[in-house]
């Protein structure tokens, strides 16, 4: 089976590092998938969420944009910040929700709109993610 390496770095860490064998990501542009010896790319990234396959098992990770890159078999995401499913405080990202959802919807005129809609979205990708990530996990109990 053929693989690729995936590099996940933020500022302030290393999120992820290892071999894989797909990628999938929020482009600017639209979701990439990425698979082994895929051509040269580079580009920016969406708050959303990037899914990793590594041999049967997924990993999902919440990033809020950054860049892609993709050379020589090696992808690198340089990611604004990027928390593993399991490593998201899902209360954390439900208030900042709640806090980005009452100032995007309120009429102060100091109002940073873009800034909140930012944070909505950041806020958004966790939540889903580690939502997401809860609910899998349940339903493999369940098997
Ligand atoms: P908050 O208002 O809750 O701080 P934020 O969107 O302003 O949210 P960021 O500035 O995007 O937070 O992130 C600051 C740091 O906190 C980053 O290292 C990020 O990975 C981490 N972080 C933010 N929210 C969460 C969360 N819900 N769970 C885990 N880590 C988080």
């Amino acid at each position: 089976m053929s693989i690729m390496r995936l590099e996940i770095v933020t500022a302030e860490k290393i999120i992820y590092s290892d071999e894989v064998s797909s990628v999938v990501a929020p482009g600017t542009a639209g979701q990439l998938g990425i698979l082994p010896n895929h051509a040269p790319l580079l580009t920016s990234l969406k708050p959303g969420e990037l899914r990793i396959l590594k041999e049967d098992k997924e990993v999902n990770i919440a990033v809020s944009g950054g860049f892609l890159e993709v050379l020589q078999n090696v992808v690198t995401v340089l990611a604004d910040t990027a928390e593993r499913a399991e490593d998201i405080d899902v209360e954390r990202a439900q208030d900042a929700l709640k806090r980005a959802q009452d100032k995007v919807n309120s009429s102060d005129s100091d109002l940073d709109l873009e800034r909140a809609i930012q944070s909505l979205k950041r806020s958004q990708a966790r939540v889903y993610v580690s939502k997401r990530k809860r609910s899998s996990a349940s339903r493999t109990k369940v098997k």
